[in-house]
């Protein structure tokens, strides 16, 4: 795919390691260079000057043609416990929020995978305004090249767990993926990769076939359809059961454990009642359930669950055989709601 942006030129990290060699080979260049070219895009170089392995004639050539970059740092805040919230620009004018974590296993990247989103689920700021536009692969891509170049360190988790329903843009998040694992490039597994969505049946199964080895998390929030309904328009869609029904398949298709996101909400989700159906929902799957303690969303009107009330829901999960994790909480410094930085930047 070679996708040329409105100053005319090829945006390079749109490509794969086959595009770019052949795009290479069309401009007359040796096959050779596309590897050279390809690992330097993403150890960060910005412009072919900075790949001094080229003659001045070749960088010359690349910079009237192509593009190395997808995304622009507009703003960052770092926190005391190095998670750093990003705002990027892409080409067009819009911005998008990616977050640098730190974990025990190692720095974890999670990204959007389209401006704003069509999705409208209630606790989320993120999709406030609605779906502006599919990302590119290369714009997921370079979100991570990105981060690393400011960070300095290599990022070794992806969670595709940022704006966006991943699902809804589904051709380039195949595609981002295959550049992400490339070895020549940020060279992350496979099983390092999680994305996560709010339920596309469809694209649950076949996700299993594309994409086996990646980890799938889904967003559930809520233990029935009447409540996920109110929550989560996507949700009217389809019967809680038929969604169970897709995770089991993408089980079986690929002996993963799935990831089920339950976002804590005060008074909303939040009661034994609540905990109790969730835990009968989920028995007997491979299956792990991640509690989310909600940031106070100010146009929602929504605010999470307390500590100790989080825990005691975990514990009623625990108690009837469902692995529970309540999510660490980082960043609590600089913790406004995910989606928030782009809605203070739309003014
Ligand atoms: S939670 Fe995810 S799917 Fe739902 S509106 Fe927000 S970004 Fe979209």
């Amino acid at each position: 795919m070679k996708l040329v942006n409105e100053s005319g030129k090829v945006s390079l990290k749109d490509m794969t390691f086959p595009e770019l060699r052949e795009w290479m080979t069309e401009i007359g260049e040796k096959r050779f260079r596309a590897d050279q070219l390809f690992r330097r895009l993403y150890q960060g170089a910005v412009t072919p000057q900075e790949i001094t392995e080229f003659s001045g004639a070749l960088r010359s050539r690349l910079e009237s043609v192509g593009d190395m970059t997808a995304v622009s740092m507009l703003r960052k805040q770092v926190s005391k416990d190095g998670t750093r919230k990003y705002l990027f620009g892409v080409r067009d004018g819009l911005a998008i929020e990616s977050v640098f974590m730190k974990y025990k296993y190692g720095n974890t990247a999670c990204i959007s995978s389209q401006a704003g989103c069509r999705m409208g689920c209630a606790f989320c700021a993120s999709g406030i305004g609605g779906l502006e536009r599919n990302l590119t692969a290369g714009e997921m891509a370079d979100q991570i090249v990105a981060m690393e170049r400011d960070t300095g360190e290599r990022i070794g988790h992806i969670v595709v767990m940022g704006t966006g329903e991943p699902f809804d843009n589904y051709d380039q998040l195949l595609r981002f993926i295959e550049i992400v694992h490339d070895e020549r490039g940020l060279n992350i597994g496979m099983r390092n990769i999680t994305v996560s969505t709010c339920g596309i049946l469809k694209r649950i199964k076949q996700f299993a076939g594309d994409m086996p080895s990646v980890n799938l998390a889904i967003s559930l929030h809520a233990p029935d359809d009447e409540l996920r309904r109110k929550i989560m328009p996507v949700a009217k869609g389809y019967e809680m059961s038929e969604l169970l029904e897709a995770c089991r398949y993408h089980e079986e298709k690929t002996h993963r454990r799935t990831t089920f996101e339950y976002a804590l909400m005060k008074g909303v989700n939040d009661s034994d009642e609540h905990a109790v159906k969730l835990a009968s929902l989920l028995k007997g799957m491979l299956c792990h359930v991640n509690l989310i303690p909600l940031n106070y969303v100010e146009e929602k009107g929504l605010r999470g669950t307390e500590r100790k009330n989080a825990e005691h829901f975990a514990e009623i999960l625990d108690s009837r055989g469902i692995e529970v994790t309540i999510r660490r909480e980082l960043g609590s410094d600089i913790s406004a709601a995910c989606g928030q930085l782009r809605l203070e930047n739309r003014g």
